[in-house]
């Protein structure tokens, strides 16, 4: 434990050391550092108090209650209950332009085998009243810890910057519904509508001290789809007598995979997965329905498009075959659990990607490849307003373990998994620097 802490010591370090590369390392990245070391202790006591205490989607009520209580004891203007938990901080400082920084909140119905002495246990309400197992898998408690440090750095340096800042705590992103709910409650119209809107992901499989960013489009969209294939049930020895749907959905869950691989250009990323399959009740009964729920992923509306179609066809295509009348055809429904594809402002990006070298150098900056992962930051940049957006990400694995493991062609337990491990430091130092780097550059006096 001791040489990991001192090598996550070193690292942060390194992360804050001016680089040899960069001739004019701003002078204000040793103020910030500084700021970060002093409040460390505190942000770390955050985020292990939210790490055991995840909250799940919608439901992030003593999460926004802390965040809300933060932001006020810093003199920042405090609205709760935007899209239902959403937070939102206004912190004006003179005349400029108004940057967004968003943090998501909520955790995920997973039992946490981490082990961790801060680990989780917690078992809550889902929105729907059932009773889950909770972790913060996905590393939203180090999204929020970075959120009320920036906080704090940024009010501790008004003289360093002009403008406005709209702190964000989002609900709900892992059902993807939070950006939107927030959108909708009035975000870019009860309050300063921003210029700029800005987040970051830390990730379990990256090295902590590692700042990663994707030119273009970071996630891919995301549709949720769900089908209800109906059949014409009856007695499972009488099958002539009956359409069957659990051999009908097997037929279609085959047919499905030829979506991909015969009709989608090669190269073209695209998936199409089928999560969950529930039918029937007895061996003896031949079932009226089968459930199944499926997950589309995209870079490309055009492509998204063509994917929601293909299942539509396939599914009534096969019931047709199948024999099944007209009115007992497959329902398809997109759920609200969708989310359009997130795409980096090329010239935000190219700016910022500029700072980060020269505040944290070069080699501490990679870009990386876009993932199927879907994120509803995207949303905040979708509006008519079409505001300029940027999310990179974090790294926040062990340096030791994420080296082990790379030896051996291996990967870490990634976000979602029950032994995902987000380390705080120096994952913590990395989140407040960037997004206070970031925001300074957007916002600093010329
Ligand atoms: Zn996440």
């Amino acid at each position: 434990m001791k040489s990991v802490s001192s090598l996550a010591v070193r690292l942060a370090l390194a992360v804050f050391a001016a680089s040899p590369a960069s001739p004019a390392v701003p002078e204000l990245h040793d103020v910030v550092a500084a700021k970060i070391e002093a409040e460390y202790p505190a942000l770390e006591a955050i985020f292990k108090n939210l790490h055991a205490h995840p909250e799940l989607s919608f439901m992030e009520t003593k999460t926004a209650a802390l965040i809300a209580q933060e932001l006020r004891a810093l003199g920042i203007e405090v609205t709760e209950k935007v899209g239902n938990t959403g937070v939102v901080g206004v912190l004006k400082n003179g005349a400029g332009p108004t940057v967004l920084v968003r943090a998501d909140m909520d955790g995920l119905p997973v039992k946490e085998m981490t082990g961790l002495s801060w680990a989780s246990a917690a078992v809550v309400k889902d929105l729907a009243g059932k009773e889950q197992p909770a972790m913060h898998a996905c590393g939203h408690d180090m999204h929020v810890t970075g959120l009320i440090g920036t906080a704090r750095t940024l009010a501790a340096l008004k003289d360093h910057w002009r403008g406005t800042i709209v702190f964000v705590a989002q609900p709900a992103e892992e059902i993807v519904a939070g950006a939107r709910a927030m959108l909708m409650d009035g975000l870019y119209t009860r309050f300063p509508k921003p210029d700029f809107a800005l987040a970051l992901h830390v990730s379990a499989v990256r090295p902590a001290g590692e700042i990663g960013y994707v030119d273009g489009t970071p996630y891919a969209s995301v549709s949720s789809l769900d089908i209800t294939v109906r059949g014409v049930g009856g007695h499972g020895s009488q099958p002539q007598a009956t359409k069957d749907p659990v051999v009908l959905a097997a037929q279609i869950v085959v047919a499905l995979q030829t979506i991909v691989s015969r009709e989608t250009k090669p190269g073209t990323p695209a998936v199409v997965t089928v999560g969950t399959i529930y039918g029937g009740t007895k061996r003896n009964i031949i079932s009226e329905e089968v459930k199944l729920e499926l997950t589309l992923r995209a870079f490309e509306d055009g492509v998204m498009n063509h994917l929601i179609a293909a299942v539509r066809r396939i599914c009534e295509g096969t019931a047709r075959a199948a024999g099944l009348p007209e009115d007992r055809l497959p329902i398809v429904t997109v759920t609200p659990e969708s989310t359009p594809v997130t795409t980096n402002h090329a010239a935000l990006t190219q700016r910022l990607v500029g700072t980060f070298h020269a505040w944290f150098g070069e080699k501490n900056v990679t870009r990386r490849p876009p993932t199927t992962g879907g994120e509803d930051f995207s949303e905040f940049g979708r509006t008519v307003d079409r505001v300029p957006i940027f999310i990179w990400g974090v790294g926040a694995a062990d340096p030791q373990k994420y080296a082990e493991v790379e030896k051996r062609g291996l990967t870490l337990p990634s976000n979602h998994s029950p032994l995902a491990d987000f380390v705080p430091d120096p994952t913590l130092k990395t989140c407040v620097g960037t997004m206070s780097a970031a925001v300074l550059e957007l916002l600093g006096k010329k």
